[in-house]
């Protein structure tokens, strides 16, 4: 994710910025917002921005483009989402497949077959 602030982004940023800093208006964050040419996404330069907002030193709005706030850059997260191999399903919280449990509840598949490969006509075949 490379999202970049933009005007939107930077006047909602401001008014969370503004309620840290009493003492910095809003049309003066959003102004030097604007000229800090973050090459953060946008996580990371809001945290840049609070840190500069939550420092006594930095005095004034201008703050917000000093390097001293920036963190490293963190590596982003991976989600994985567990899917069932027959249906394609989403797991639930529980690890259970809807439509696993579906066949399970209406008898056309046995409880120990949730979220694997169950072919009824292969059991059948073995039986
Ligand atoms: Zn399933």
């Amino acid at each position: 994710m490379q999202e970049k602030f933009g005007q939107i982004d930077a006047i909602d940023a401001a008014k969370i910025i503004a309620r840290h800093r009493p003492g910095w208006d809003p049309p003066g964050i959003v102004a030097a917002l604007a000229k800090v040419r973050y090459d953060l996404d946008i996580a990371q330069a809001l945290t840049a921005a609070l840190r500069a907002a939550a420092d006594p030193a930095a005095t004034t709005p201008a703050a917000l483009a000093w390097d001293k706030y920036r963190a490293a850059p963190v590596a982003p997260t991976v989600l994985t989402i567990e899917r069932c191999p027959q249906h394609g399903s989403r797991l639930t919280s529980l690890g259970h497949c809807p439509a696993c449990r579906s066949e399970i509840l209406a008898g056309q598949r046995p409880r120990q077959a949730m979220c694997k490969q169950y072919d009824p006509e292969a059991e059948r075949a073995e039986a």
